[in-house]
């Protein structure tokens, strides 16, 4: 990857202006990358806007935690045809949403990832499936473009690489994502409160649907996977928000009876969300593929069609045929 990284860390050195994207529905890792680099380019003197596909334009709450400024920008106000694109945390080109129209026409295009199931767009291509996180791979960049890593940018990678790495718990957590994590830790910011905003920031309304959702929790010896699902309305009656239960499954997963965790989320526009965990013994990436979606080795999703138990019997089926992990 170092001669991608040299031919990355040129043209972003010249660029006067860089249109930088992330997925749809970002995690800390997609916006964190794309506003540390945003950063680090506006220091340099560039003008950079940065983008989602979410109409409308709604930011997450933990973004509280990060210097958005006004580096983000609603679908209609991202250029069409930039000279140079950039892409943060897209493992396909279809997470881009209507931004891959943007992307399509970019002169040049720096597709930066960590996806083991990446499905290779880009005119210069910066993805490594070993890396911890998308923030860990541009921190390498930044380093190549050269010039010191800005309050601002730290902040932005160091929320990245503590969410996507499960708190450094995940066997992604290297020791050069530990000593970046202490590098970026030596700046300034406010790392209590970066934490709580990311993990402790639910509604109270929370408690009510993690009940429900622990309630209908199901534990399949034979299959090794349990599960548990929420209900549009479930969130509704209780009052809380999608946001409320992205943590659901880091409580399942807890469970040693079974290798692989699963929870079914309805979205509003009444699909449901499934994410799906490995303990280590089966390869979810190809799983999730399979169902249209992707990700990694033992943390992967995709998007269902059907209801929670059609979802869990045909998901059933496919984790008891995946291969073990090598
Ligand atoms: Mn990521």
């Amino acid at each position: 990857m170092s001669d991608e990284l040299a031919r990355a860390a040129a043209v972003l050195r010249d660029a006067r202006a860089v249109a930088i994207a992330c997925h749809v529905n970002p995690d800390a890792d997609a916006l964190g990358s794309s506003l540390g680099l945003a950063h680090h380019l506006t220091a340099r003197g560039a003008t950079v806007v940065v983008g989602f596909p979410n109409e409308p334009l709604e930011m997450p709450g933990w973004s509280a935690a990060l210097p958005v400024d006004d580096l983000v920008v609603p679908v209609e106000a991202f250029p069409s045809s930039p000279a140079v694109m950039v892409t943060c945390d897209c493992a396909a080109f279809d997470r881009l949403g209507s931004l891959g129209a943007s992307a399509d026409a970019a002169g040049e295009l720096i597709w930066i990832d960590h996806h083991r199931s990446n499905d290779g767009r880009g005119t210069i291509r910066l993805v490594d499936p070993d890396a911890s996180s998308t923030c860990e791979v541009v921190a390498r960049l930044l380093d190549e473009i050269g010039g010191d890593i800005s309050d601002e940018s730290a902040i932005c990678l160091y929320a990245g690489l503590v969410t996507d790495t499960g708190r450094f718990q995940y066997e992604a957590a290297t020791p050069e994502t530990l000593r970046l994590a202490a590098r970026l830790r030596e700046h300034p910011f406010d790392h209590a409160r970066l934490s709580q905003v990311l993990y402790e920031n639910n509604h109270a309304a929370y408690l009510d649907v993690l009940g429900v959702a622990m309630d209908r929790a199901e534990l399949d010896i034979a299959a090794g996977l349990v599960w548990t699902y929420v209900l549009w309305s479930d969130l509704e009656s209780a009052d809380a928000e999608p946001g409320d239960v992205d943590d659901l499954i880091d409580v399942l997963r807890a469970t040693r009876d079974a290798d692989t965790a699963a929870v079914v989320k309805q979205q509003r526009d009444g699909r449901f969300k499934v994410s799906v965990r490995s303990r280590g013994a089966r390869d979810l990436s190809l799983v999730a593929a399979a169902f249209g979606g992707g990700g990694h080795r033992l943390a992967a999703g995709y998007t269902s069609e059907v209801g929670p138990a059609e979802t869990i019997r045909r998901l059933r089926a496919a984790v008891t045929a995946a291969a073990p992990v090598p």
